[in-house]
């Protein structure tokens, strides 16, 4: 029997097991992939995120497999172009964009380390109950056996089509439709100075720095452009990237490098991430539109304060769910805000007056324009800027009140 099982072995998963591993535990962690494998992800890890693999000690892996640090961004949502530096985390101020091929690979290779067993290849194909409490999970490797194995703790790592979470029935909160597709490839020979993001009439774009010298270049559209992008996947992307100043043409003079990938299956929801014997961490416990790029960075925060509650709670009964608990309320808090700064962004609407009002009062500013890309990037606490004493600071009187005439919220 094992302390815990973790069911999904990539961002959330590897990373669980390796705390949990790390703080003792007996730990078996199962995918069905095998390593290394790539999954649809533009794998931007915001500076929080690559400031947590540092304090794993798992930033210099990333940074010696030849994956570029990108520290300035221009952000150029139309009316004004920012440029500047993401805040730093902990001596970290750089995002990372490594292929997830590299990425998943590492944290599987760290997990192992840390003392979890890992076991590739393996579908879990039933989670195993007594009562309503569940016990563990029965699978098998390709073309092997059934197995059957048991834990104290069984933790839903297993993506956005979670078997755990459909299995326990874990309720769902803060729901809401899929608003936007993404499409993107990779590009070689495009000259960069940083990270770019361009908003644009339904539109949003990115492009980053990866592995192997190459360019992400990432375009999100309105859901109902869906049809226009899967007749033509590589004209929708250019003809977005031709009105992102002159990424287009940069774009063009290089040569892509490999196919276009795209999906509209990009829903948003809460998960309750616990109950008997389960918990759930990552995308299996809260779905968020990818446009603003969170996921790693939040299934690698949602790892550290999952494996701390699991190793406070230990002994199981009362003590377990009200750690768990204090996951799910710490998660929650540090979810919701970016949750809807997130949803606004993907409704593609054109920048507000109030928003056109910051972003002047932002120009020429270096240090303004820093710490707002710092909310972007998860880095600076998103109520607390767009609170009213800020915003005051950051506009001035006069165009604090032509912004409150505006009549509606600066984000959100
Ligand atoms: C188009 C797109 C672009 C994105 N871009 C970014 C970005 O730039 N930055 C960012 O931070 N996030 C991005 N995301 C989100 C990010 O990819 C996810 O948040 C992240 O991958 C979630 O990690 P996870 O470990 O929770 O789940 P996953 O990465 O989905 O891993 C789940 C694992 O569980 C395994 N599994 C599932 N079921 C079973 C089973 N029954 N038995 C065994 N194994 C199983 C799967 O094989 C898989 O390996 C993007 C998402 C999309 C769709």
């Amino acid at each position: 029997m094992y302390d815990v099982i973790v069911v999904g072995a990539r961002v959330a998963g590897s990373s669980t097991a390796m705390l949990l591993a790390r703080r003792g535990l007996k730990v078996l962690a199962v995918d069905r992939a095998r390593f290394p494998s790539d999954t649809l992800s533009t794998h931007q890890v915001q500076v929080p995120g690559a400031a947590r693999l540092r304090r794993w000690g798992l930033l210099e892996r990333v940074e010696a497999a030849g994956t570029p640090a990108t520290r300035r961004v221009r952000f150029d949502p139309g009316p004004v172009v920012l440029e500047g530096h993401f805040p730093e985390v902990d001596g970290v101020g750089s995002l990372y964009s490594p292929r997830r091929t590299i990425l998943d690979a590492l944290l599987v290779d760290a997990a192992r380390e840390a003392g979890a067993e890992v076991r590739e290849g393996f579908t879990v194909e039933e989670i195993l109950f007594d009562g309503d409490r569940v016990v563990g999970v029965r699978g098998r490797e390709r073309g092997g056996q059934p197995a059957r194995e048991t834990a104290r703790l069984v933790i839903g790592a297993d993506g956005r089509h979670s078997a755990v979470a459909r299995a326990v029935r874990a309720p769902a909160y803060h729901v809401q439709p899929p608003r936007s597709i993404a499409y993107y490839t990779y590009w070689s020979g495009v000259p960069m100075r940083g990270g770019e993001i361009y908003g644009r009439e339904r539109r949003l774009i990115g492009a980053w720095p990866t592995n192997d010298g190459l360019v992400v270049t990432y375009v999100a559209a309105p859901r109902d452009e869906f049809g226009a992008f899967r007749a033509d996947p590589e004209g929708s992307l250019l003809r977005s990237l031709d009105a992102a100043g002159d990424l287009g043409e940069r774009v063009r003079a290089g040569e892509r490098a490999e196919r276009v990938f795209g999906s509209a299956e990009l829903h948003n929801r809460f998960h309750r991430p616990f109950g008997p014997g389960w918990a759930l961490v990552g995308d299996a416990g809260l779905l968020l539109d990818p446009v603003t790029g969170q996921g790693i960075a939040d299934a690698f925060r949602d790892a550290e304060l999952l494996a701390e509650a699991v190793a406070t709670g230990l002994d199981g009964g009362p003590r377990l769910d009200i750690a768990l608990d204090g996951y799910r309320a710490r998660r929650d808090a540090a979810s919701l805000p970016m949750y809807e700064l997130t949803l606004d962004l993907a409704s593609f609407a054109p920048p507000r007056p109030e928003q056109r009002l910051l972003f002047e009062a932002l120009e020429g500013r270096p240090a303004e324009v820093d710490r707002f890309l710092g909310v972007l990037g998860g880095v600076v606490p998103i109520r607390e800027y767009f609170g009213p004493r800020n915003l005051l600071r950051l506009l001035g009187p006069r165009r604090m009140l032509k912004a409150a005439l505006a009549g509606r919220r600066m984000a959100g």
